[in-house]
């Protein structure tokens, strides 16, 4: 291509074109008016309009940095493309990055907010079709929040199926929570957090699970939820209670952890012999702490540790087993024997036990997460 400025300037000022257009051809605005602008006609005299419209979207959204997109008609492309060729000139910038730039400069001016090229809390993107309609819409980043939560009652299960409208995706029958009804702990979260945030779909990441009819005491399971487009950033209510469910978030994260916390928990488990329980099963019950728990996983071998060992008579054929072990062990098979669990107390007791409930006492994360 030959860039070959004198000629071409000439020949530019065949065309009628805006301060704007023209800029993005020789470099510089110029002073003439026209009535319509051989490349955008009339777009660029629209800017403050746009802009408002922009505003409008952003209106209802927390943020703190921006950027603003544009979809615009092919055609615009095409009439400017045509007149490079012809003049063969380069141009200094594509139409797409001149008017997403004004339009960041003037939404900065209104909103006393920054743009972000990479990784701004929110995404305006300004649609302007053939005739020239202005359509603008506004998208949040996602955010992360850690929480705890605690669960004082039994017969709620921790985890919720998803809604069978949306799949998880948020529609108006379950209110873009992704849930259908509320009775769970994660439905009881998931309605609160995006009340809290405004946002849609919480995905939920858990640091360990409990039985539907496991307390959940002590400082609480710690959890991480994911919100997409959220209205609000930072939560002015960080602590709700439902049904025997009270959850704190307790901070922001970038996002979801990839990798699973290690964790250990204090578990308190109710126990029924099928023969009366003696003192010594009781004692025989320390001899657990220590050991490594191995079991059947997914067809391979898991390995669990146990770090304490508690029992207590309840009853004649009833017993408490408190433990501390890593997260993860399947509590009933521990107390079964089953999934060749070893060592189990079944084994321990020669006498066939099981799990009636089991309460969560403590998690507690180890390491950085
Ligand atoms: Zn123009
Ligand atoms: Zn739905």
């Amino acid at each position: 291509m030959v860039d070959d400025p004198k000629s071409a300037l000439v020949q530019l000022k065949e065309y009628e074109l805006c301060r704007y257009c023209l800029a993005r051809q020789a470099g510089y605005a110029g002073k003439r008016r026209v009535d319509k602008c051989h490349i955008c006609r009339g777009l660029f005299d629209k800017l403050d309009e746009i802009a408002e419209k922009a505003l409008a979207a952003a209106g209802q959204y927390q943020f703190d940095t921006f950027l603003v997109g544009a979809t615009l008609p092919t055609q615009l492309f095409e009439r400017e493309d045509a007149l490079r060729a012809r003049l063969k000139i380069r141009g200094k910038e594509s139409i797409k990055s001149q008017l997403t730039r004004e339009l960041g400069q003037r939404l900065a001016r209104m909103t006393g907010k920054r743009v972000d090229f990479s990784r701004p809390d929110l995404t305006v993107n300004v649609a302007i079709d053939r005739e020239g309609n202005v359509d603008a819409v506004a998208r949040a980043r996602p955010i992360a929040l850690q929480g705890r939560y605690t669960k004082k009652i039994r017969g709620l299960p921790q985890k919720r199926e998803r809604c069978p409208m949306c799949e998880g995706k948020g529609c108006s029958l379950c209110d873009n929570t992704g849930f259908y009804g509320n009775n769970s702990v994660e439905g009881i979260l998931a309605k609160h957090i995006v009340k809290a945030t405004g946002g849609q779909s919480p995905r939920f990441s858990w640091v360990g699970s409990e039985d539907q009819n496991s307390l959940v005491l002590g400082s609480g399971r710690p959890f991480y939820v994911k919100i997409s487009d959220p209205r609000a950033r930072i939560l002015k209510k960080k602590r709700f209670s439902e049904a025997g469910v009270t959850a704190t978030i307790t901070g922001a994260l970038d996002d979801l952890p990839d990798t699973q916390a290690r964790f250990a928990v204090r578990t308190k488990i109710a126990c029924a012999c099928s023969r009366p329980v003696a003192q010594d099963d009781i004692a025989r019950l320390k001899s657990l702490a220590g050991k490594e728990a191995k079991f059947a996983s997914r067809s391979k071998v898991a390995s669990k540790k146990i770090h304490s060992a508690q029992g207590k008579e309840t009853g004649d054929s009833e017993f408490t087993l408190t433990i501390k072990a890593d997260g993860g062990l399947p509590i009933k098979q521990f107390v079964g024997g089953e999934e060749y669990m070893e060592p189990n107390v079944s084994a321990l007791f020669g006498a066939k036990c099981e799990c009636v409930t089991f309460d969560i006492l403590s998690v507690e994360i180890q390491g950085s997460a």
